[in-house]
C-alpha cells in the first residue's frame, strides 16, 4: 500500500478544494495552521506535564481569544470542536448549580450538540420557539423560568441561518434569575468580532459565563479545534479531573476527551498571529462581500428567495410559487453540489473556499433546475 493508491481508492469524494461544497461550517485551512500541526503532530497535552510550554501556548491563545471577547481573565480549552465545548459548558453550569435544576431554556433551532449534552448529563433542554426573524423569543424564556432552571443557552451565528439570538437581553434575564449564560458563538465567533455593528454577545455582558469559538470553522484552523472560553478560573475549575498516573506528572483534566490535540492548539495559535485582526476581517468581509452577491443573484431568478437577511456569511436559500425546494435540492445534488438541507431551506455557507467563480457554475444549474 502506498499514498497514490490510497489516494485513487478515496478519489471521488468531496474536497474543499474542488470547489463543490458550499453547505459546510467547515473550510480549507490556512496553509500556516496546516505546516504548524504537521509539525506538533505527536504532541498530546492530555499528558499537560511532557508539553508545558504548549500549555502556555494554550493559555496565551485562549487569553487572546478572551480579549477579543472583552475578558482579560478568560479561562478555558482548546477542545475537538463545538460539540464538546458544549457540552463542557453544560456540564460546568450543572456542577455549580444547586441540587434538583436541571432544565436549560434554549432556542428550538440549537445545534444537536445540545442535545448530546442533555442526555450525558441528565439535564432537560427546554426549547423555545423563535420568531419571525429566527431568533430565540425573549418573552417565551422569560415565561419559560422555573425553580428547576440552571441555564440559558444564547446562539450568536445559528446553524441554519447565522443569525444572533438577543444575546444582551439573555444576561439581563440570567443576572436577573440567577442563571447561568452559556453562548454557543461556534459559528459566530470568528464572524460577528470582525464585522462593524455587529450584535453584542461577548463577555461584556454581565451574564456570560462561558462562549463556544470554533477555530476550525471560520478561524481557518485545522479540523478538530473548538475552544471554551469560560469568564473565570472557578467555572472552568468546576469540572476538574484529578489524573495521577500520566508520565508528565499528576494533572487536572477538564475536557471530554482524555488524550488532547496539541498540534491543534499551536495551529489555530499559529493561524490567529499570522492573520491577527486586519486578516480575518478581509476575510469576513471577503464572505460577505459574496453572500450579498449571491442574494441578487438569487433575487433575479424568479420563485427563489432568502429566508431572512443574513447576519453572517449564511442564507438560506427558499422557494415559492409553486416551486418544491425539495426537488431542488435533489437535482442540485445530482449534478454533484454538496448544500445543506433545512425543513424548508438550501443553507449555503460562504466559507473562505468558496469562490465567486463556484457560485456562479452553481447559478448557472439552479437557474436550469428552476426554469425546466
Ligand atoms: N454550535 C453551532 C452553532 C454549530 O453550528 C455547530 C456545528 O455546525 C456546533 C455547535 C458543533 O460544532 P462541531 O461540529 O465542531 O462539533
Amino acid at each position: 500500500m502506498n499514498i497514490s493508491r490510497l489516494k485513487k481508492r478515496l478519489s471521488g469524494d468531496h474536497d474543499f478544494k474542488g470547489h463543490t461544497i458550499l453547505g459546510s461550517m467547515c473550510t480549507e485551512p490556512h496553509k500556516m495552521a496546516v505546516k504548524t500541526y504537521k509539525r506538533f503532530l505527536s504532541t498530546n497535552v492530555g499528558d499537560p506535564g511532557l508539553f508545558p510550554k504548549l500549555i502556555q501556548l494554550e493559555t496565551e491563545y485562549i487569553a487572546s481569544l478572551g480579549r477579543l471577547l472583552s475578558n482579560d481573565s478568560a479561562v478555558g480549552s482548546v477542545v475537538s470542536g463545538g460539540s464538546e465545548a458544549n457540552i463542557l459548558a453544560l456540564w460546568s453550569a450543572r456542577n455549580r448549580s444547586e441540587k434538583g435544576k436541571r432544565e436549560v431554556i434554549i432556542s428550538e433551532t440549537c445545534h444537536f450538540s445540545f442535545d448530546k449534552a442533555a442526555d450525558l448529563l441528565g439535564l432537560q433542554l427546554i426549547k423555545i420557539p423563535v420568531g419571525n426573524d429566527y431568533k430565540i423569543r425573549v418573552d417565551l424564556v422569560e415565561k419559560a423560568i422555573t425553580d428547576k432552571s440552571l441555564a440559558i443557552v444564547g446562539i450568536a451565528g445559528t446553524t441554519g441561518l447565522g443569525v444572533c439570538d438577543p444575546i444582551e437581553e439573555l444576561s439581563k434575564i440570567a443576572v436577573k434569575n440567577n442563571l447561568y449564560l452559556h453562548v454557543d458563538a461556534a459559528f459566530g465567533g470568528f464572524v460577528f468580532p470582525f464585522i462593524d455593528n455587529s450584535p453584542k454577545f461577548d463577555f461584556s455582558l454581565d451574564g456570560v459565563m462561558s462562549i463556544t469559538v470554533d477555530p476550525h470553522k471560520m478561524g481557518r484552523a485545522v479540523i478538530q479545534s473548538g475552544c471554551i472560553i469560560y469568564r473565570n478560573r472557578e467555572i472552568a475549575e468546576s469540572i476538574n479531573i484529578d489524573v495521577t498516573y500520566l508520565s508528565g506528572g499528576r494533572a487536572k483534566n477538564r475536557s471530554v476527551l482524555g488524550t488532547r490535540s496539541g498540534a491543534s492548539i499551536a495551529a489555530s495559535w499559529m493561524v490567529y498571529n499570522y492573520l491577527g485582526y486586519k486578516g480575518y476581517k478581509k476575510n469576513i468581509d471577503r464572505s460577505m462581500k459574496l453572500t450579498y452577491w449571491f442574494i441578487d443573484e438569487i433575487k433575479k431568478i424568479d420563485g427563489l428567495g432568502v429566508k431572512v437577511q443574513p447576519e453572517s456569511n449564511i442564507v438560506g436559500l427558499c422557494a415559492s410559487k409553486g416551486l418544491d425546494i425539495k426537488e431542488i435540492l435533489f437535482k442540485i445534488r445530482e449534478r454533484g453540489w454538496a448544500v445543506s438541507e433545512w425543513p424548508d431551506y438550501i443553507r449555503i455557507t460562504f466559507m473562505p473556499h468558496v469562490t465567486k467563480r463556484s457560485l456562479k457554475k452553481f447559478l448557472v444549474d439552479l437557474r436550469s433546475i428552476v426554469q425546466s
